[in-house]
Parts: C-alpha cells; structure tokens; sequence
C-alpha cells in the first residue's frame, strides 16, 4: 500500500511506540509530522530515509494552545493532516489514595483531553479532502483496570469512548476512527516499570518475566513495528468498515 501525497501526525513520536508507527507510515510512502519530547533530529533523521517530507513540532499535548499551534504548523508547512495518531501519553503508578492531585490532571490533559483537541482540529481538513484515518493508542486498560493505575485506567477507558462517538460521527465519511489496544510493549515508559520492581531487590531478567507473567499469556511483548503495521491495515481500503473498533494487540492480555 502507498501512502503517498499523505500527511501523518504522530503525538509522542520521538520514542517507543509513536516512532514505531511513524516508521511504519513513512516506510509506506507519507509525509511525517512529528511531535514528541527531546532532541528530535536523530528520530528525523531516522524516518527521513524513506524519502518523504519530515517535520517535527515539540507541541506539549496537554496544552490546548500547543496542539492548536501544531495543527496550523501541519496546515501551513504540509497543507494539513490526513492520518492522526494520538499515541501520547504518561503513566503514573499509585493507589488512589495517595494518587497526587497533579499527576491525575496531567495524565487526563496528555492522555485523553489531547485526543479530543487534535480530532476537533483535524476532523474539518479531513472532510473537506473527503479522505482522512484517526486511530487511536488505547491500551488493555482502555477494557480493563489493573491496581495503582486510576487515572491511567480511566483516561484510556474514555479515549475508546471517545473513539466510538467519532466513528459514529463519521460513519458516512470517508473518515474513520479506531482505537489500538496494546498490551505491554518494551519501551521507556514500561522499562520504568520493570526498574521499579527491581529497585526492591529482584533481579531485572526476573522483574520483566514477572511483568509478563502476570498479564500477558504469550510472554513475549508487542513491539512497536506489530502496531506500525496494523496503524498502516487501518489505514488501507481493506480497513474504511472499520469503524469505532477497539483492537487489541496483547499477547491475548484480553481474553482472560
Ligand atoms: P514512551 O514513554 O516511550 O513515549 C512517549 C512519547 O510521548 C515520547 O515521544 C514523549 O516525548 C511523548 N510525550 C510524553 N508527554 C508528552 C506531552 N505532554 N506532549 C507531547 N509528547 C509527549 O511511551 P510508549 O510506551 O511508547 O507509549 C506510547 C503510547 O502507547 C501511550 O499512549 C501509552 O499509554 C500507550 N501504551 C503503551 C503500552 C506499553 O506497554 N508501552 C501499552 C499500551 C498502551
């Protein structure tokens, strides 16, 4: 499948699992526009082998303002966005009680409200070109819960809402709205997580089997090229029926 004459923005793609799909995007032939944390000019460098265009924007998604200024970025360097990943997002691991009253603002603004403002400012460019793809990175916890992660939990339990509301909304478009559902994948923010269990003594090797044991039936983790391509079937003609779908891709996490 080609991508070409296609523009793509991925939230968070300067790491992990947003540069797995930007890679998988632009090795399909689209123009990317990044966006992410750090020195970005290594990752644009990386998904410019492909040959297409690539720009990065260093919005801070949990700021309204920011994502509005990177979709008039998009707008006014690639004449606007046909593929919308929002694929951003924080975790922060506590009990309810003692969850800090910031850490759940902040998680709700990266990881859900952001959703909601890069749709509203996509939406109107991808109807009027009468083509246009928003999937997006839900997690198992989207379906279900796991203790010390309120507002994770619930921040991704509403992004699959949200993502049936925009199916909806767009049913008789070309535009669809997915959601991907990824059980553990080994990036930076799971890797935090492993280093936490081996703080207390065990040895990391075990802290990660242990990680998987738990949850993911298949032991093995979901790597970050896995969603690139199923980013890139949703994206394909094959995919315009589904619609408001929340796809998971967990090592059978789910079917518990
Ligand atoms: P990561 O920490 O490796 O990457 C996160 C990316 O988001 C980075 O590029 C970072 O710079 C960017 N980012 C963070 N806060 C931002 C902000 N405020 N504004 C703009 N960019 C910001 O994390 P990851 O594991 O690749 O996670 C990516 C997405 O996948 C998240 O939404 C996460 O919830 C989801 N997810 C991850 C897993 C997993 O096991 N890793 C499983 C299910 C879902």
């Amino acid at each position: 499948m080609s991508l070409k004459g296609k523009t793509a923005l991925v939230t968070g793609s300067t790491s992990g699992i947003g540069l797995g799909i930007a890679l998988g995007l632009a090795r399909a032939g689209a123009d990317l526009v990044l966006n992410g944390f750090g020195d970005a000019s290594a990752v644009v460098a990386q998904v410019k082998q492909f040959g297409g265009r690539v720009g990065h924007h260093p919005a801070d998604v949990g700021d309204p303002a920011q994502i509005a200024e990177m979709f008039a970025y998009a707008e006014r360097e690639f004449g606007g966005v046909d593929i919308l990943v929002n694929n951003a997002g924080i975790q922060h691991v506590a009990s309810v009680e003692e969850f800090p009253v910031e850490r759940w603002d902040a998680i709700i603004a990266i990881n859900l409200s952001s959703v909601f403002h890069s749709t509203r400012l996509a939406l109107p460019g991808m109807r009027a070109r009468g083509w246009g793809r928003i999937v997006n990175i839900a997690s198992v916890h989207g379906q279900v819960g796991s203790v010390g992660k309120a507002a994770y939990v619930a921040a991704k339990h509403g992004v699959i809402g949200l993502t049936k509301v925009v199916g909806l909304e767009t049913a008789t478009s070309n535009v669809t709205c997915n959601a991907l559902c990824p059980g553990w994948v080994l990036t930076p923010l799971v890797q935090k997580q492993i280093d936490d269990r081996a703080a207390s003594g065990v040895d990391p090797q075990q802290a990660q089997h242990d990680l998987l044991a738990e949850k993911q039936p298949s032991l093995e983790f979901v790597t970050p090229s896995q969603l690139g391509e199923l980013v890139l079937f949703l994206c394909s003609e094959a995919a315009s029926q589904v619609r408001g779908a929340a796809w998971n891709i967990d090592g059978g996490w789910l079917a518990q």
